[in-house]
């Protein structure tokens, strides 16, 4: 029986490259235009990071993890990568750097879920994150880095929702309101809301369970409560990230029910949707975790940030073209196709031969595939010196030395 990939992996095949490369390099353009600088961590790392930083509330953590022993150590695959950056920026002394410290990622991360269409076990996120700067501003130059990346990606059609959850002061008046107003429907919740009512009830607003969101109409959940009461401070810092969206022209709604997945945020959080493809989906989020580097162990440092799923992306923006060669020699004297290949690489372009010498029509039918333009070798170009180029989009030819095809 022949082995095939895990179920929930996939194999990013060649004729899909140029649109994952598409995404990198737009990427890579936007977030170093305002300075944000790439992270590589490790794939892997202590399980006691996640716990601690993700949180043991999440679903993340309590059944979606990787989680294997090697030499008595508890090591996690990572199931997301704010956690792993966060190690890395007290490891390596980034709080000690005069702030902000503006950091980007890509890569894979695993989680054990049940594979579905755009969910994977193994999954790539883009993400960036934000360290030292304690107002507003950093939460809005990453919401605008955000849209900023989604429009360069071709998608224009976003909303982005926004809510602050506040401090831990104001959230603890939100919580007993919550816990009040679902007391009379938690039996019939879900295990997972149970369990949340006690450790986090904000939670329980994010719950996907359908018998959960029936019972939270049938008791006019969202009606009851008032949302969250913010302190003043957790207040101006709302109404100047709204100031700053406002002169950015970011258009945004706020949305009193957005809690998002995760432990760790406080004040700020975020979603971007995107109406490509006629449905809303939801492409982006994140906010801000300015507990996140004390629970890890660092000093109090405030910090915002977004991930965004690549797979997710990929599936609503337009498709890019599969990079093609410039040249394809053809010829039937290998030789002679070795050797100007290799002086076109060394020229700058990118060049290939039939490595099989077939027919002159096989070696134009593969050219045209893969290739923009055609170079024949044949006999008499040989002989005198030239070479025909056959532009393979309008099959026009022409005859040229080599160092004019150079000078083009
Ligand atoms: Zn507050
Ligand atoms: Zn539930």
């Amino acid at each position: 029986m022949s082995i095939k990939a895990q179920k929930g992996t996939k194999d990013i095949l060649p004729n899909e490259i140029a649109n994952w490369q598409n995404i990198e390099k737009v990427a890579y353009e936007t977030f170093s235009k305002a300075n944000f600088k790439e992270i590589r961590t490790p794939i892997f790392e202590d399980t006691n990071l996640f716990e601690r930083g993700v949180g043991d509330t999440t679903d993340i953590v309590n059944k979606e993890m990787y989680t294997f022993i090697k030499s008595d150590r508890s090591i996690t695959l990572r199931p997301e990568n704010t956690a792993g950056v966060v190690r890395a920026y007290m490891e390596h002394g980034f709080h000690r750097e005069s702030p902000p410290v503006k950091l980007w990622y890509k890569g894979p991360m695993f989680r054990y879920e049940r594979p579905q269409a755009g969910r994977q076990r193994q999954f790539h996120q883009i993400g960036v994150e934000m360290f030292g700067v304690q107002d507003a501003s950093a939460d809005a130059e990453c919401i605008m880095l955000a849209t900023e990346f989604l429009k360069g990606l071709g998608l224009n059609d976003l909303v982005v929702e926004i809510n602050s959850l506040g401090c831990n002061a104001c959230r603890k008046e939100y919580k007993e309101q919550l816990k009040k107003a679902i007391a009379p429907f938690l039996e019939g919740l879900c295990e997972d809301c149970r369990s949340r009512y006690e450790k986090n009830p904000l939670r329980i607003l994010d719950c996907k369970n359908e018998t959960c969101n029936k019972l939270f109409e049938e008791y006019k959940l969202k009606d009851t409560v008032s949302g969250i009461k913010l302190c003043g401070e957790c207040s101006d810092h709302y109404s100047k990230l709204k100031e700053y969206l406002n002169a950015l022209n970011i258009k945004y709604e706020e949305n009193t029910f957005l809690v998002r997945g995760l432990d760790y945020y406080t004040k700020t959080v975020f979603e971007i949707k995107s109406n490509n493809l006629g449905s809303q989906n939801a492409v982006c989020g994140g906010g801000r975790y300015d507990g996140l580097v004390e629970t890890l162990g660092g000093p109090h440092t405030p910090a915002v940030g977004w991930a965004m799923g690549v797979e997710r992306l990929n599936a609503l923006i337009p498709k890019v073209d599969e990079n093609k060669i410039d040249y394809f020699v053809v010829s039937d004297v290998q030789l002679e196709a070795v050797k100007l290949v290799s002086k076109l690489r060394n020229n700058g372009f990118s060049a290939e031969f039939d490595y099989n010498s077939r027919k002159f029509a096989k070696q134009l039918e593969k050219a045209s595939k893969i290739a923009n333009f055609a170079l024949i070798l044949g006999e008499d170009e040989i002989k005198n010196n030239y070479i025909t180029v056959k532009n393979l989009s309008d099959s026009t030819q022409t005859k040229m030395k080599f160092e004019e095809i150079v000078k083009r």
